[in-house]
């Protein structure tokens, strides 16, 4: 028998060797072929009499990344079609869908042969779940080697037996914590933990599995044994007892109950492990049926996973231009972005030449690297070797000549016009006619900017967040000039570095600013009602915002925001701020030097550590306070996420932003916005584009015109729309 996506060669002691390599992907994922012939392998091995026992193996460099998006969509379709004649069949085929994994796991398991699970590299979701479902599994020592149950990052869970086999394998403790925060685990920690059997040397991980198999490895899982008992105990010892107590509160300060999913985890282990294993398995079927459903799991999936690996992979790159090999890239500003620029390119492998005004301030910023590197080493996740050679990828210089033959430059100097043109006519001196010249401003409009270039269709906005090195968004701007060619750039180099892009048109603050600004602004609103501040934090928090508005503002500087208002009212005239808002910034920055963290004192005061951050007392002064108990706070955690989709309806309306599905990767990944939701749009389309309406109808009447319903929203309430249909982000594809 031959397979698509496997090769079976049985040895002359009996081990048939299932090596798992798909034709036509980078990664081995599971899709409903590759389960198909999973299956045709089970009953073939069984039917063999040859067959004594069997490694499953990967042929690629990783084991396999877990489920395809393609799976994703097969469950999703079982879950719409038909569901309006007749819900409860529908619901019915979705239980069988999503059960469709976990069963053929249960094959393997219960086949009467023993499988052995020899993992080389990264091994994710339903690939964990298989191993787990084999009666032994090696991995290898390689630093590759990640295992991990990540579901919960997507809104769902690991509904393939996940939840029932890791508590059985391990104790109960670690297996929650590793389901509910999707870690990646290394073979050490896995064995470790007793998750796997062996770990042996990447040239010994076939050999090491043939040989536990020839030592004999048990076909009977110990759970399917009179007498099993989970390594955490029986789930009624009092120890248990201590621990799903902590958990749940744990899960509730981690999650404020926002991610169903999580959830659905404790849940699964706390009743599973009270059940015999089948029907511990069918309970988790019925939880991951009713998960599957939730708007949470719905629009995380979507956003978080498939969306962001489609923009990931240059959704919006323009097709045609052949891809972009860096030679070299230039960053121009050494300071606080530049510095750090320098290092995520570097770090990607490109040479980088890092420019500043004198060689001491180039020196200064490539030393930003070298501190990093320390750090990394410290922390085990870099060696001296590869921090060397990532150092030896940066040339600080003040010389421009150096640029000669750079593909593209980044600047990042001071956010000030003249030092932008001066900079920008000194690089195009210099740099060649076809390379691409990007900003890394993050308020004046490229569109302005580019009229100090030459060649305006090769200037472009990259713009970053900070931490450069942490934060995964980079958001690209076009202004009116940029040509497909210097977006095609753009995009190769935020894949180069493994950031994820949007990409969008050119506004003041362009999507995140703006969409940041907002949420700010509406705790500023708050404050002067006489909100107290510690109730403003933590509604932001429980709505499942990282950071709450008045922090956020401590880590932007109140001073920019101070900035960014006078050069507003400057440009847009005197309305285009609130009187109020300016009073309060005014007064924090001109009267009492409260600038943020840069100075210790912002809303917080920020003693030395390890004291930790608490709110400025002050802030009391500032407005008569209305008691806790007269505010209403479940419409606090609203209109904070409100205002801020409102924005991101906005910048779409306006024509900003023209995929939805970059509003919403945008917001999850430049700001943190409440993950559940899967983004702003999303949070819109998960209560349905009436609800939404009439929810900023209520707000504006009791707030302001700011929560004022558009004429878009309003004309896509009327016609029953969602953002994701009236700007599909598929129609091409769909009309091909
Ligand atoms: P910074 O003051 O830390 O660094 C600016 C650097 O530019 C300094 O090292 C300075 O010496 C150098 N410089 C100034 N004039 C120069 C010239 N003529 N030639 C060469 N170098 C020159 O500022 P920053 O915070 O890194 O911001 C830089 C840019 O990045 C700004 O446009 C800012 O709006 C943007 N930005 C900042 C952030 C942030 O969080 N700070 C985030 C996104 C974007």
């Amino acid at each position: 028998m031959t397979y698509k996506n496997f090769t079976v060669e049985t040895d002359a002691e009996g081990i048939a060797l299932i090596t798992w390599d798909m034709p036509d992907k980078s990664m081995n994922v599971f899709t409903m072929e590759v389960m198909d012939e999973i299956e045709a392998i089970v009953d073939a091995t069984v039917a063999d009499a040859a067959v004594k026992g069997v490694v499953f193996a990967s042929g690629k460099s990783q084991f396999s990344g877990g489920a395809d998006i393609t799976m994703l969509n097969a469950i999703s379709r079982a879950m719409e079609e038909g569901r309006a004649a007749d819900p409860a069949a529908a619901t019915r085929r979705l239980f069988d869908a999503a059960g469709r994994m976990s069963w053929l796991w249960r094959k393997v398991e219960t086949n009467g042969k023993p499988w052995v699970a020899a993992i080389n590299g990264t091994c994710m979701g339903g690939a964990t779940e298989l191993a787990m479902s084999c009666h032994a599994r090696v991995a290898s020592n390689s630093k590759s080697v990640k295992i991990a149950l990540p579901e919960v990052k997507i809104g769902i869970f690991p509904g393939a037996g996940g939840t029932q086999r890791m508590p059985r394998l391990i104790n109960t403790q670690d297996a929650l914590q590793i389901m509910t925060t999707g870690q990646d685990l290394s073979a050490s920690r896995a064995k470790a933990l007793g998750l796997l059997t062996e770990v042996v040397e990447p040239d010994n991980l076939i050999p090491a599995a043939k040989e536990l198999l020839r030592k004999g490895v048990d076909p009977v899982a110990p759970w399917d044994k009179k007498g099993f008992k989970a390594p955490g105990g029986a789930m009624w010892t009092p120890q248990n007892v201590q621990l799903f107590s902590a958990a749940n509160a744990i899960l509730r300060r981690e999650t404020n109950m926002n991610y169903p999913g999580a959830h659905a985890i404790l849940k699964c282990v706390y009743e599973g492990l009270q059940l015999p294993f089948d029907t511990a398995l069918k309970v988790e079927q019925r939880y991951f049926t009713q998960i599957l459903q939730s708007t949470e799991a719905q629009m995380m999936v979507r956003s978080l996973f498939v969306s962001m690996q489609e923009l990931g992979k240059g959704a919006r790159r323009p097709a045609g231009i052949e891809p972009t090999k860096f030679r070299k890239i230039g960053v121009i500003g050494a300071g606080f972005m530049g510095a750090s620029i320098a290092y995520v390119t570097a770090r990607a492998g490109i040479p980088v030449v890092l420019i500043d005004r004198d060689q001491d301030a180039a020196d200064k910023g490539k030393a930003h690297s070298e501190e990093l590197i320390k750090g990394g080493i410290a922390k085990g996740k870099t060696t001296k070797e590869d921090g060397d050679k990532l150092l030896s990828l940066i040339t600080a210089t003040p010389d421009y000549s150096a640029l000669a033959d750079a593909d593209l430059v980044i600047e990042a100097v001071f956010e000030d016009r003249g030092v932008k043109k001066t900079v920008t006519e000194a690089v195009e001196a210099v740099l060649p006619e076809s390379s691409v010249f990007a900003s890394n401003t993050s308020t004046l409009p490229i569109t302005g900017l580019a009229e100090n270039s030459k060649r305006p269709g090769q200037f472009i906005g990259v713009h970053f967040f900070s931490p450069v090195d942490r934060m995964m968004l980079v958001e690209v701007i076009l202004g009116e000039k940029t040509e497909d060619k210097a977006i095609a750039v753009a995009l190769d180099y935020v894949a180069a570095i493994k950031k994820t892009p949007i990409v969008v048109n050119d506004t003041r603050g362009f999507y995140v600013n703006r969409c940041v600004f907002r949420y700010i602004n509406e705790a500023y609103d708050m404050l002067s009602e006489g909100v107290p501040a510690i109730m403003i934090e933590n509604a932001a928090k429980f709505a499942g915002m990282p950071v709450g508005p008045l922090s956020l503002n401590d880590e932007v500087a109140i001073d920019l925001s101070y900035k960014i208002m006078k050069a507003s009212i400057a440009d847009l005239g005197a309305a285009s701020v609130k009187e109020h808002h300016m009073a309060l910034v005014d007064k924090m920055v001109t009267d009492l030097g409260r600038l943020g963290r840069k100075n210790q004192k912002g809303f917080y005061d920020y003693p030395p550590k390890p004291a930790k951050k608490s709110l400025w007392p002050g802030l009391k002064d500032l407005y008569p306070q209305k008691k806790a108990e007269d505010v209403d706070f479940a419409e606090l955690k609203q209109r904070l996420l409100v205002t801020i989709a409102l924005e991101a309806a906005r910048t779409v309306e306006e024509g900003i932003v023209t995929d939805p599905r970059e509003a919403d990767v945008g917001s999850i990944l430049g700001f943190g916005f409440a993950p559940y939701t899967g983004g702003t749009l999303s949070y819109i389309d998960g209560m349905g584009i009436k609800t939404f309406v009439a929810l900023c109808e209520t707000l504006a009447a009791k707030y302001g015109d700011h929560f004022s319903p558009t004429p878009l929203l309003k004309d896509m309430a009327a016609k029953g729309e969602t953002f994701y249909s009236r700007f599909d982000p598929y129609r091409q594809n769909r009309a091909a």
